[in-house]
This record gives C-alpha cells, sequence and structure tokens, in this order.
C-alpha cells in the first residue's frame, strides 16, 4: 500500500438545490476523507448551460456549510488544483482534448441532428441498439481541416474501439465488466465548445490527483468510458465506490413525488443538522453491530467503503424522526434555547416576553417529551398563553363534583406562600388530598385543567413551578370561573 494521500471529491451540478442523495454522496465522500486524514474536496460541475441556475453555488454552498461538510478545497476555500468551477476550466479541456484527438482516440464528428436523428430511428427500427455509427470517424483529414476552416458546426467524440471487455474494480461491487459494443461514441467536447460531464470529470479526477471515486450508482454505467478516457491518456485510474440507491419505503426510487428530496425542506421542516446527518450516514451502511445513533466524529470515525451495501437503502422517515428526538434530547440546554427563541419568533409569540430562564426552565420541563425544537411550543402553548378553552374530553372525565371546593381550598393555601419552589406546591397539594383523603390525581388531573387546557403535559409542580403562583392562581380563578 502507497501512503499516498486520500482526496475525494463531491461533484455536484448545479441544479438549484442539494437533493437528499447528493447529500449522502458528499457525507460518504467527507467521511472517508476525514477517516483516512485525507482532504474532502468540492468540485462544481457546471458544464451544461442549459442548466443553469442563478444562485445555485451559493445555495449548495450554504446547505452543505450547514451540514457541517466543509470542504478542504473548493470553490470558497483555497486549493493547489482550482479553479474548483468547472465552467472556469475550459482552456484546460481543450488543451487534453487536443491530445486525444492527435493520438486517434477522439475524433471530430460533423454530423446533423437531422443525420443523427434519422439513424437513431432507422436503428430502432432494426432493433439495434441506438448508437453513433463512427460516420466521421472516416473523414480525411484534409476534409476535417476543410470542415474547420468552414466553421461547420461539430462535436468531439470518444473513439470506442468495438468488441472489447471493459474492467474496472468498484470497491462496494467488486470487478464490473461491460462490453464496449454497449458503450456510444460519448461526445466530449459539445458544439458550443464546453466539454461533457464525462470528459471533465475525468479531466478534473485526474490534475486533481482525486484517488477515490465515491458517488451514486446511477452513474456506473458512465464508468466504462471513464475508465477508457483513463487509459487513453495513460492516466493511473482512481478507485471506484458507487453508493447504492435511495428508495421509497415501496422499494421504488426515491423520488419527489412520494415527499421531500431537497436538504433545504429538511432545514425548514426542523430537523436538527446531526440528525438528519446520521439518518443519512445509515442509508446503505452500518458498522457491523446495531448501533443506531451517531455523532459526526463517532461516524468519521466507524466509516468504511467496505461496509456501504450494494442493495438500495430504504429511506425511512420514522427513524429520522426517532433520531430527531434523540439527538435533541443530547443537545445541552442552552443550544436548545436559541434555536427555541428562533422559533418563537416566526411563531404566533413572536411578542412573547419573558426570560432565558423561564424558556430554560420549559425545555428542562419537556426534553423527555419533543421530538423538535418546534414543538416546545406546539405541544405546550400553554406557557405562551393562558387556555383559551378547556378539552372537553378531559372536563367530562376529570372535573368532579369536589374539583371546584378543592382547587379554590389549593389556591387559598398556595396563595400565602413567599417566592414558592417546587417542594412548597408538592407539599401543600399532597397534604390537601391527605386531610380530603383523597387520591392525588383527585386535584392533579382538575389543576393541570385548569392550567394548561389540557390532559397532558409535564409534571404538575414543574407546570406550576414555570408558570409561578400568581399566573397559576389567576388560571385556577378563571378555570373556576368557566368550567361548570
Ligand atoms: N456532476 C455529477 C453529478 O451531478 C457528478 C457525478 C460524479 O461524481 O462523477 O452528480
Amino acid at each position: 500500500m502507497s501512503d499516498k494521500e486520500i482526496r475525494v471529491r463531491f461533484a455536484p451540478s448545479p441544479t438549484g438545490y442539494l437533493h437528499i442523495g447528493g447529500l449522502r454522496t458528499a457525507l460518504y465522500n467527507y467521511l472517508f476523507a476525514k477517516n483516512k486524514k485525507g482532504k474532502f474536496i468540492l468540485r462544481i460541475e457546471d458544464t451544461d448551460r442549459n442548466r443553469y441556475v442563478e444562485g445555485a453555488v451559493d445555495n449548495l454552498l450554504s446547505t452543505l456549510n450547514w451540514a457541517g461538510l466543509q470542504a478542504d478545497e473548493g470553490p470558497k476555500s483555497s486549493g493547489d488544483y482550482g479553479p474548483y468551477l468547472q465552467s472556469e476550466r475550459l482552456d484546460i479541456y481543450n488543451e487534453h482534448i487536443k491530445k486525444l484527438i492527435v493520438d486517434g482516440k477522439a475524433y471530430y464528428c460533423f454530423c446533423t441532428q437531422e443525420r443523427l436523428t434519422e439513424l437513431r430511428e432507422k436503428q430502432k427500427k432494426e432493433v439495434i441498439q441506438t448508437k453513433y455509427d463512427k460516420h466521421c470517424l472516416h473523414l480525411t483529414e484534409d476534409e476535417i481541416i476543410q470542415k474547420l476552416n468552414d466553421k461547420t458546426p461539430n462535436v468531439i467524440r470518444l473513439n470506442i474501439e468495438p468488441n472489447k471487455e471493459i474492467f474496472f474494480n468498484d470497491i462496494i461491487r467488486g470487478e464490473v465488466t461491460f462490453s464496449s459494443d454497449t458503450i456510444d461514441d460519448q461526445v466530449l467536447i459539445k458544439s458550443d465548445g464546453f466539454p461533457t460531464y464525462h470528459f471533465a470529470n475525468v479531466v478534473d479526477d485526474h490534475l486533481m490527483k482525486i484517488t477515490h471515486v465515491i458517488r451514486g450508482e446511477e452513474w456506473i454505467s458512465s464508468t466504462p468510458k471513464h475508465v477508457l478516457l483513463y487509459d487513453y491518456f495513460n492516466w493511473e485510474r482512481p478507485q471506484f465506490a458507487h453508493l447504492p440507491l435511495l428508495l421509497n419505503p415501496d422499494k421504488s426510487k426515491l423520488s419527489k413525488r412520494q415527499g421531500d428530496v431537497a436538504v433545504e425542506d429538511y432545514m425548514q421542516k426542523g430537523y436538527l443538522k446531526d440528525a438528519l446527518i446520521n439518518f443519512i450516514a445509515l442509508l446503505g451502511w452500518n458498522a457491523g453491530d446495531d448501533k443506531e445513533y451517531y455523532t459526526m466524529d463517532e461516524l468519521i470515525n466507524a466509516f468504511s467503503l467496505e461496509r456501504v451495501n450494494k442493495a438500495g437503502a430504504i429511506f425511512n422517515l420514522d427513524k429520522l424522526d426517532w433520531l430527531n428526538a434523540e439527538h435533541l434530547r443530547s443537545t445541552p440546554n442552552d443550544k436548545i434555547l436559541i434555536m427555541l427563541k428562533d422559533e418563537i419568533s416566526k411563531s404566533n409569540y413572536s411578542n412573547f416576553d419573558c426570560t432565558d430562564e423561564y424558556l430554560l426552565l420549559i425545555i428542562e420541563a419537556m426534553k423527555e417529551r419533543v421530538s423538535f425544537v418546534k414543538e416546545y411550543i406546539e405541544k405546550c402553548p400553554y406557557f405562551f398563553e393562558p387556555p383559551i378553552e378547556y378539552d372537553e374530553k378531559v372536563v367530562k372525565k376529570r372535573w368532579k363534583d369536589d374539583s371546584q371546593e378543592l382547587l379554590k381550598i389549593f389556591s387559598s393555601r398556595i396563595e400565602q406562600l413567599v417566592n414558592p419552589r417546587k417542594e412548597d406546591y408538592e407539599r401543600i397539594l399532597k397534604k390537601l388530598c391527605e386531610e380530603k383523603e383523597i387520591g392525588l390525581g383527585r386535584l392533579i388531573h382538575p389543576l393541570r385543567l385548569a392550567l394548561s387546557g389540557v390532559g397532558i403535559g409535564p409534571g404538575i409542580f414543574d407546570l406550576i413551578f414555570i408558570l409561578g403562583k400568581e399566573e397559576s392562581l389567576k388560571r385556577i380563578d378563571k378555570a373556576l370561573d368557566q368550567i361548570k
């Protein structure tokens, strides 16, 4: 084994948003690089001018940053192998294509769209594979020069030798074989002078000294063309690893139709970065045990390409929700506080005025009961406004003949307290129930209803303590007046 530096890249085309599958590719590259103390490179593959989307690159960068996948080299980072935007590397591709032409490994093609369409139709009728028939490979040098001088529109194609077996090794799939007969003479340079994905991708992977190409399975059929290019240039091939497809629970290919596929959608829904990363990491990889909860550092330590599965990975949102709850639970309260304040500012309670201490008490009391930061508001709005109504079902079940009387005594007793602590409320409530020879629930349930309007929530003494004496007394009064 050489101790060559490991260099991997994430090479997205800026389509406007980062697909969840793209995030998985980026993450596996990142984890592999960090595990091997190598470099994670970001290269933007923007040579398809028809698909150009304004702002797409910035959007991609900010999403990757949010996910914590900062590139060691890339458009906004330094690096010795830039530029990292393919549209700024056109000279490099032009220089390289010339070499292939000289060696007869690539050739000009001047065929018109009409001819190509006719050819395809004919092949379809004959039920043979539709591919270019190498018509222009047979042009003489003079003919080529003449056409170039005449500025006849042209492309440059890869000259694939027929009847050859093309092999490559894939770290995840083992040896992969293709027959060259099934491969079209791929266009390398388009008529607008821009390279195609295949050509730019190979030239850049070589020049950027990429050691491992880790990408989605959908690219595996492109790889024979790529390995031919490496061979034609006499370049050392990188190692390949094609990641399994992402599937919906019904095993169909993950698609927009069945749910969200943009990482931004998950950000907006309030998923934590750590939970999403943890979830994505498990889409096609496991460490060989049943551990499911991982921090980024644990993932970096445990990750290996050898343990990536071949079979498609099922995208199971229930697991993501579970992981979100787990990660939220292990997030320190002061961090949750920042996120909660942000949620409040976006909610109906944007004008709610309270101290950080108040919110921290809510965070602690509700921690085991929420899976998302926004649920700190949705699941307990009563911390932000007094109940407007009282859950009828709970009233029916819990409001007994003696509830009025019990609550009246309870509130007259807590009224006497000065700066009560949680224990003081508890003591008073227990004593009262003892005196009346009733179970605690007999008072706890109507009290909770009076304070929150609902039948479930945090511990009753947390609830009353957080709301405070004055607010609780007001709420009990109001309930006594309204619940009959
Ligand atoms: N630009 C390709 C994409 O959009 C990159 C594929 C590869 O990694 O080779 O995914």
